[in-house]
């Protein structure tokens, strides 16, 4: 049987491909090393609790297309992502706005905050920060960048702040308001059933197979099909021939405890050095969840090296400079399409891979 799409992985980008592509009455072979579907999304279920096996996923997005797009597949809860920062024994909201700033400077107006920033970093005259520690420190001053961005952003990438692009800050919300909404995006909420769900739902009626790892079956896999979609890392596909880029891998030691709320928030973040782990999330919270226990996962960091998960792509110059070097390549093969944070070597949030995957399709497809 020869298929129209070979579409290698199954997450969330070769999942809404497929769909889109089974929609056009197109015949899809889905291959996944993993033994399972859903990509970094998946959920495993511990004693009733949605565990994000992969690190927590909060879906938020201001594109109504997509949000109306992923409601298709679930109904999401009205869930608000609020972390919470300890460092050392103090602890602040996130991201930061004026509980941050009223905390740690003892204030209560916009002003006064305003002013104290001002202050810190009168001194240094940034007017175009050129990396993560100039941006933070001109987004928020001094004493706010050594608690709670230094020290997190080094564990996280392994890296100085000074070596980090300044769009990682840029992620997170600055707020001269009370407000401890993480994102500014118009719809937020963690779906119902969870994420497995939606990409089962997405793979409905697709042929899927499990623990196949198509690089290393590449001869017998090519011919099934007159097109390749291809999610994994592109420098791999390439067997790293232009050199390897730098990832970012994240293990997590996940226990089930006995008591029904350990740390009552979701997600509290590590932001001192010497805490060897980055955050502690609490699946339950994601959910409201009532159970009699819960499940806690602490997240810690490390250079992605070959054979690791990679997780976050390290966007900054070198290895944007070689991605372009592999995207040059790519852009000379004429059957495959290369998608997903791992193929576009990209920080990709989740409402902007189905966009992408959607926008791929229109295009191949319509
Ligand atoms: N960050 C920080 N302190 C925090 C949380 C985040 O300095 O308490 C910085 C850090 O550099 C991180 C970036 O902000 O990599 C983006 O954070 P986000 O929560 O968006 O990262 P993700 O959830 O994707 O890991």
């Amino acid at each position: 049987m020869r298929y129209d799409y070979l579409i290698v992985g199954a997450g969330l980008y070769g999942a809404v491909f497929a769909y889109e592509a089974r929609k056009r009455g197109k015949t899809c072979l889905v291959v996944e090393k993993r033994g399972h579907i859903a990509g970094n999304i998946y959920c495993e279920d511990i004693s009733g609790i949605h565990v994000h096996k992969y690190g927590a996923h909060i879906f938020h997005t201001s594109d109504k297309k997509v949000w109306d797009y992923v409601n298709q597949f679930a109904e999401f809860n009205n869930y608000i992502n609020s972390p919470v920062a300890k460092y050392k024994d103090e602890l602040y909201n996130l991201p930061f706005n004026m509980n941050t700033f009223s905390k740690m400077w003892g204030i209560s107006t916009p002003q006064e905050a305003k002013d104290i920033i001002a202050s810190q970093i009168a001194d240094l005259h940034i007017t175009e920060p050129q990396n993560l520690e100039e941006q933070a420190l001109s987004l928020v001053g001094r004493d706010v960048y050594e608690k709670l961005i230094k020290g997190y952003t080094e564990k996280q990438w392994g890296r100085d702040c000074k070596d980090l692009p300044s769009f990682i800050i840029k992620r997170l919300p600055l707020r001269f308001i009370y407000d401890n909404n993480y994102f500014n995006d118009r719809y937020q909420g963690i779906p119902i059933g969870g994420y497995t769900a939606i990409a089962e739902k997405l793979l409905e009626g697709v042929e899927v197979r499990l623990g196949v790892d198509y690089l290393r079956h590449r001869d017998e896999l090519d011919p099934l099909a007159d097109r390749i979609v291809y999610t994994g890392m592109i420098d791999e596909f390439y067997d790293y021939k232009l050199g390897v880029l730098e990832y970012r891998s994240v293990r997590f030691e996940t226990e089930e405890l006995e008591m029904e709320n350990y740390q009552g928030n979701a997600v509290v973040n590590y932001t001192d050095r010497e805490i060897p782990y980055t955050r502690i999330i609490e699946h339950k919270h994601f959910e409201f969840g009532k159970q009699p226990t819960t499940v806690i996962s602490r997240e810690y960091s490390s250079e992605w090296k070959k054979g690791d998960e990679p997780y976050y792509p390290v966007n900054n110059d070198k290895n944007n400079a070689l991605y372009e070097r592999y995207r040059e390549l790519s852009r000379q093969e004429n059957n495959v399409i290369f998608g997903g944070r791992l193929g576009e070597y990209k920080y990709y949030d989740m409402d902007k891979v189905i966009s992408a995957a959607l926008t791929r399709c229109a295009e191949e497809m319509d």
